[in-house]
């Protein structure tokens, strides 16, 4: 089995970098990728510990764009972390979250729920602090009985305490993640909430400023829209990758390697990806 999309502790996952690792080769992962919302700070201890365990591990990165009418994810895999500007595109990125943060905690206060926001920081314990995190403090305080009903009431887009953030484009994730010496990977498309026409015209655009990657298989795709993602990146030349999504145990339905049971793939996937970013290197122009 392979995994190639994991949150920690670092962003908005309930396991610890290292502990993380510890849980996926335990369950058989041979490759697993942690790929945090917005962070790099997971990425060494993850490293360590999955070189203890023989378990090959890649350093990902998951950037949130600006997108409408969905949601538009950038993995970026094997990024440097000594890359100055993208830890600064991405310290960026933080500071846009902590802006909301307190804009969030602000309107929840007019509705009845105030929160302390050193109490929703050290929940997350990381320094990428999202809406999960604020959604478990209203849990233990005891403003709503659910996960699910802190979106649906409150912090989902277009509820009552909701807030925009900053964000960076879907280009500028793209280049940033380049730049780095990654390989950017659109995750679950299917999230973009696109017609079929429209998503292969912006696909075909990403592509075209070097997404290397489609995250075919995802633990929410159909198979039907497995195939959809296969057959439009072997059209494009695009690799594919598979991803749970993995935030902990007992946080959204999917397990480690194989989401909802719908995501068996082989690892000839993950060493493709390698090979491609291999083949990258030896392209890139001296800098
Ligand atoms: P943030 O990074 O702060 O924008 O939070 C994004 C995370 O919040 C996602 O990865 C989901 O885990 C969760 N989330 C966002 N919207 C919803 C929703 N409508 N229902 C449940 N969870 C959601
Ligand atoms: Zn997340
Ligand atoms: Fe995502
Ligand atoms: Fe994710």
């Amino acid at each position: 089995m392979i995994d190639l999309h994991t949150h920690s502790t670092a962003s908005d996952g309930k396991l610890a970098p290292a502990g993380l690792v510890r849980e996926a080769a335990r369950v058989g992962i041979e490759v697993l990728a942690l790929t945090d919302h917005d962070t790099l700070s997971g990425l060494a201890e993850a490293a360590e510990e999955a070189s203890g365990l023989g378990l090959e591990f890649i350093r990902g990165v998951e950037i949130s764009a600006e997108f409408s009418p969905g949601t538009l994810h950038m993995l970026g895999y094997f990024v440097d972390p000594a890359d100055a500007e993208l830890e600064q595109a991405l310290s960026w990125l933080r500071g846009g979250r902590d802006d909301r943060n307190r804009l969030i905690l602000e309107r929840l206060a007019e509705l009845g729920c105030p929160l302390d926001p050193g109490e929703v920081a050290a929940l997350a314990g990381g320094e990428s602090v999202g809406r999960p995190h604020i959604a478990r403090a209203m849990i233990n305080h005891g403003y709503v009985s659910s996960f699910q009903e802190a979106f649906d009431r409150y912090l989902g887009k277009g509820a009552a305490a909701y807030v925009d953030r900053a964000k960076m484009t879907p280009e500028r994730a793209v280049a940033q993640i380049l730049r780095a010496g990654g390989l950017p990977v659109l995750a679950h498309p299917q999230t973009l909430a696109l017609e079929r026409d429209a998503m292969e015209r912006l696909v075909e655009s990403l592509a075209s400023l070097g997404l290397a990657g489609l995250e075919a298989y995802y633990y929410s795709h159909s198979e039907e829209e497995t195939a959809f993602f296969l057959s439009l990146a072997r059209k494009l030349g695009l690799a594919v990758t598979a991803g749970s999504d993995f935030h902990g145990p007992g946080t959204i339905d999917s397990s480690l390697g194989v989401g909802q049971g719908n995501m068996n793939v082989p690892r000839s996937i993950a060493d493709a990806l390698v090979r491609r970013h291999d083949q990258s290197l030896q392209n890139q122009p001296l800098r």
